[in-house]
């Protein structure tokens, strides 16, 4: 048997609420516009009914709860973004939409975290988005809880920092709901157990600093905590 050159990488994985058992993380998925009125206030003039569209982040910039997150490099406008996190259970390709929610097993809720100066540098010069989206420790992640308790219609999301409220809606603003979001990401992808999406964020989204504690929840799901440290 032939082994490994180096050792291998150690598979990312997220808390389940409540157990010992870890959900590992094949992909992460993310969706760039989802809530109008934060698609209005990242683009003057943009037509908030445009479709969303997807980008990814790597599996291991997931982090869990309570993690102190250092201020990434190459930044001065390191941004919030909860989103709601649906978890794949279930693999598959042209999922119809009303199966898609069969297909998720868990939910959380998580943080987008973004360099937001270096992506609308990206955005400026037609650039991928990778330096502005997925960078290290980019994907804070709350314990997962299963979809068969938590149900499928997880409302409320809110984010404080350092107690103040800074964006707090309801995922009934979404434009595409999570089955449609699985379905459409199915056509682009074959899904596989392992893969989790964050679904965008509502409006709100603003600047951290080191120190900063921030809270994110979702109605019915585990919180997140973290803290952002120092300028790595
Ligand atoms: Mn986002």
């Amino acid at each position: 048997m032939t082994g490994y050159t180096i050792p291998p990488p150690p598979q990312a994985s997220l808390a389940i609420a409540g157990s010992d058992q870890r959900f590992p993380v094949r992909r992460v998925y993310c969706v760039g516009r989802n809530y109008s009125r934060h698609v209005m206030e990242m683009n003057e003039g943009a037509d908030p009914r445009d479709p969303p569209f997807f980008f990814q982040k790597p599996a291991d910039a997931v982090v869990g709860d309570g993690a102190t997150v250092p201020y990434p490099p190459l930044t001065d406008d390191l941004q919030h973004e909860v989103e709601l996190v649906a978890c794949i259970g279930t693999g598959g390709a042209d999922i119809p939409v009303d199966r898609a929610l069969d297909h998720v097993a868990f939910y959380g809720v998580g943080i987008d975290l973004t360099r937001r100066d270096l992506q609308f540098r990206a955005r400026e010069k037609s650039w991928p988005w990778e330096m502005g989206k997925s960078f290290d420790h980019s994907a804070p992640i709350g314990p997962l809880t299963p979809a068969d308790t938590a149900g499928h219609g997880v409302r409320g999301i809110s984010l404080s920092v350092n107690g103040a409220v800074r964006q707090q809606s309801d995922t009934a603003h979404m434009t595409w709901s999570v089955a449609e979001i699985v379905a459409e990401l199915s056509r682009q992808y074959r899904l596989e157990p392992g893969d989790i999406i964050l679904t965008g964020t509502p409006e709100g989204v603003g600047a951290l600093v080191p120190g900063d504690v921030v809270e994110a929840r979702a109605d019915g799901l585990a919180p997140l905590t973290l803290t952002i440290g120092d300028r790595t």
